[in-house]
C-alpha cells in the first residue's frame, strides 16, 4: 500500500470510525427470530429489512405487538377528520391498525398466523411497568377506558392491564417459540411504550434463562430527537445510529439491497392510519441499511469496604434527551422530541457501585438540587428462581432539600437504612441490597427521574445491571 493510500485508509478509518459499525451477524435457517413491536408499524419501520433477510435465509420469523396502537389520537383524528373520539372509536382504530400490520408484514412474507397481538394499552405500558406491580391496582387506558385486553383476537384477551400479565405473555411466547434472536425497541427511544417493550423483553429473557433459552437481543430505534434527518424517502442514504446513543450499546449495521429497501418503503405505506400525517418521518426509515445495538450486561463493580470510593470504576446510566413536558399524545411527543437537546437537562448521569451489602449510587445533576427539583431513583431487584412480582419495587424520592423518602411497593416506609448525601450538584445514595430482595440478588432494573415542580423534566433510560460475575475491583 502506497503512502497516499495508507493516508486515505487512515482518514477513512478515523473519520468513519465513530459511526462505522460491524455487520449484523447473518441470519441462518436455524434462526428463530422474534420482532417485538410496541405498536403496529414499528416492526416494519425498525426491522423491515431484517425480516426480509431472515425469511430469505430460511429462518422462522414471528412478530409480537405489545399494543394495538389504540391511543394515537392525532393520527386517528386526522384520519377520521373528527375532533372527538369515543372509547369505541379507539378500539376500532386498534382493530384497524392490526389489519394494517397484517397487510404490511404479509407484503414482506410473514404469514398472518406468525403475528401475535398482545393488546396492552398504547401509551400505558411504561406506567404499568413503573407503577402497577402492586397487587390489586390495574391500569386503565384513558383512550379506550378499559382495564383488560379488549380485543377478542388478542393473545392475552381479557388479561388485566398489569405488568405481570405482560411478563407472563412474553415468557409463555418465548418458551413456546424458543427464539434465538429477539429484536425490540431501544430502552432510550423517546417513546414510552418503546422503552417499556425493552424492559419487558429483558425481564422475560431473564425469566427463561432457567429453561436454557438465551436469545440474543438486538435493539432498534424509532424516535430520538431529530433523528432520522433528513426526512422523507432517501433509499440511497445510509442510516446512522443517533449520535447521543453511540456509546449506548454496540451498534451494528445491516445492508439492504435496493429491492429490500423499496419493499420496506411500500410496507411502511400500508400503515395508512399512520402515514396520514407522519409519512415524511416514517418513510425516512427506509434506507440502504438498518442499525441495531446489542447491550452486553454490565456488572456493578464491587469496591472494598472502608476505602474512598472511586467513581471512575462505576457503571453509568446516562440521562437521555427527553421532552420537558410529559407528552399527552403523539403530536406533542414528536414536537417535544424535536425540542430535545437544547433543553437544560436536570440529570447528567447516575453511577453505580457496590460496597459490602449496599448498592451505592451517585446522581450527578447539571446544577445543584434546585428549589423545585425532585429526583426519583427507581430500583427493581431481580433474583433467579424468585418471581419478579414478589420482589420489592423501591423508589428513593429526594426532595429539593435533599431529604429522602423511601417507597416500597408504593408504600412510604421509614428510611430502611437508605441514606442520601447532597454535595454540590451530586447526590450520593446508599441502599442496602436486602431492601431490593436480599444481599444475593442477581440484577437490578434502574432509572433516575427528575421533576421540576410538577413537570417531568428528565430521566435516564431504564438500565439492567448485574451483581454477579467479576465484580471486585
Ligand atoms: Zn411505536
Amino acid at each position: 500500500m502506497g503512502r497516499a493510500s495508507l493516508f486515505a485508509a487512515f482518514v477513512l478509518c478515523c473519520t468513519g470510525s465513530a459511526l462505522a459499525q460491524t455487520s449484523l451477524p447473518p441470519f441462518t435457517a436455524s434462526d428463530r427470530v422474534i420482532i417485538v413491536a410496541p405498536h403496529p408499524d414499528d416492526e416494519v419501520l425498525g426491522a423491515g429489512g431484517a425480516i426480509q433477510q431472515a425469511l430469505a435465509a430460511g429462518a422462522d420469523v414471528r412478530v409480537i405487538y405489545l399494543t394495538n396502537g389504540d391511543h394515537n389520537q392525532v393520527a386517528f383524528k386526522l384520519y377520521k377528520l373528527a375532533l372527538h373520539l369515543s372509547p369505541r372509536d379507539y378500539l376500532a382504530f386498534g382493530e384497524r391498525r392490526r389489519k394494517e400490520a397484517i397487510a404490511a408484514t404479509s407484503s414482506l412474507g410473514v404469514p398472518p398466523d406468525h403475528l401475535t397481538f398482545l393488546g396492552y394499552p398504547d401509551w400505558g405500558t411504561l406506567t404499568m411497568w413503573r407503577d402497577y406491580w402492586e397487587k390489586g391496582e390495574v391500569f386503565r387506558s384513558d383512550a379506550t377506558r378499559v382495564t383488560a385486553v379488549p380485543y377478542k383476537d388478542a393473545f392475552g384477551y381479557q388479561q388485566p392491564y398489569k405488568p405481570q400479565s405482560v411478563e407472563e405473555d412474553f415468557v409463555r411466547l418465548f418458551r413456546e417459540f424458543k427464539p434465538t434472536k429477539v429484536f425490540v425497541t431501544h430502552p432510550a427511544d423517546t417513546n414510552r411504550d418503546h422503552r417499556a417493550a425493552a424492559n419487558f423483553v429483558r425481564l422475560a429473557a431473564l425469566d427463561v434463562e432457567a429453561d436454557g433459552l438465551r436469545p440474543q437481543i438486538f435493539y432498534y430505534v424509532i424516535h430520538f430527537g431529530h433523528w432520522t434527518q433528513p426526512f422523507h424517502y432517501h433509499p440511497e442514504l445510509e442510516l446512522q445510529p443517533p449520535r447521543a446513543l453511540l456509546d449506548n450499546g454496540d451498534w451494528m449495521t445491516l445492508s439492504l439491497t435496493p429491492t429490500q429497501t423499496e419493499k420496506k418503503y411500500n410496507a411502511i405505506l400500508l400503515n395508512r392510519t399512520q402515514t396520514t400525517y407522519g409519512q415524511y418521518f416514517l418513510v425516512s426509515l427506509a434506507r440502504a441499511n438498518e442499525v441495531f445495538a446489542t447491550m452486553p450486561m454490565q456488572t456493578v463493580p464491587r469496591v472494598p469496604d472502608d476505602v474512598a470510593v472511586d467513581w471512575r470504576k462505576a457503571v453509568r446510566n446516562k440521562a437521555i434527551a427527553y421532552p420537558t413536558a410529559e407528552p399527552a399524545d403523539t403530536l406533542n411527543e414528536r414536537a417535544a422530541s424535536h425540542a430535545s437537546h437544547e433543553q437544560s437537562i436536570a440529570i447528567d448521569h447516575t453511577d453505580f457501585l457496590r460496597q459490602g451489602t449496599d448498592l451505592i449510587a451517585q446522581v450527578e445533576l447539571k446544577n445543584r438540587l434546585g428549589k423545585r427539583t425532585n429526583v426519583h431513583l427507581f430500583l427493581f431487584g431481580y433474583k433467579r428462581g424468585t418471581s419478579f412480582d414478589t420482589l420489592p419495587k423501591v423508589v428513593v424520592a429526594i426532595t429539593p432539600f435533599g431529604n429522602a423518602h423511601v417507597y416500597v411497593d408504593g408504600r412510604h416506609v421509614g428510611a430502611s437504612g437508605v441514606t442520601v448525601q447532597s454535595v454540590a450538584n451530586r447526590l450520593f445514595i446508599r441502599v442496602p441490597l436486602r431492601l431490593l430482595g436480599g444481599d444475593d440478588i442477581d440484577n437490578v432494573f434502574t432509572c433516575t427521574h427528575a421533576h421540576l415542580g410538577e413537570i417531568a423534566a428528565d430521566d435516564t433510560a431504564w438500565q439492567l445491571f448485574s451483581f454477579k460475575g467479576d465484580t471486585s475491583l
